[in-house]
């Protein structure tokens, strides 16, 4: 599956702790991230990320582009909801986008711990059917 984590300032403790706990899942995955979340990461756990833009230079519309190419398969996005972004546009255009496409998507430490746990279950599985890029 092919994974993509932001956090918010505010929250990149929480996606580090997060990435931490569940290492061991991430790591049978692609990961992709905003430039600061995925170097943080990076830094923490030593899982392999692949690293977007920052968020406000443009990360989210980076991996907004790669759900309408339908090659991301699942979105974890920490967002700090008391703190006014620079980038809001784009982000409300990427949690569109996961709208759009049927991308499953989190955004907060409490929905990702049940994503995980389904992810690790299985069942996202259905995402390797109807996406293109692997074939
Ligand atoms: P960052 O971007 O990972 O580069 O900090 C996330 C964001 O703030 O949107």
């Amino acid at each position: 599956m092919k994974i993509s984590l932001i956090a918010h300032d505010e929250k990149k403790e929480a996606m580090i702790q997060f990435a931490t706990s569940y290492q061991h899942i991430l790591a049978k995955h692609d990961l992709f991230a905003t430039g600061t979340t995925g170097k943080r990461i990076q830094e923490a756990t030593g899982l392999k990320v692949h690293r977007f833009q920052s968020g406000p230079l443009g990360g989210d519309q980076q991996i907004g582009a790669k759900i309408a190419e339908n090659k991301m398969d699942l979105v974890i996005f920490f967002r700090d909801p008391l703190t006014a972004q620079p980038h809001e546009p784009d982000i409300s255009a990427l949690m569109r986008l996961c709208d759009v496409y049927q991308i499953p998507l989190v955004t907060n430490l409490a929905g990702a711990e049940v994503m995980i746990r389904a992810l690790q279950a299985g069942f996202f599985s259905w995402r390797e059917l109807v996406r293109e890029d692997d074939k």
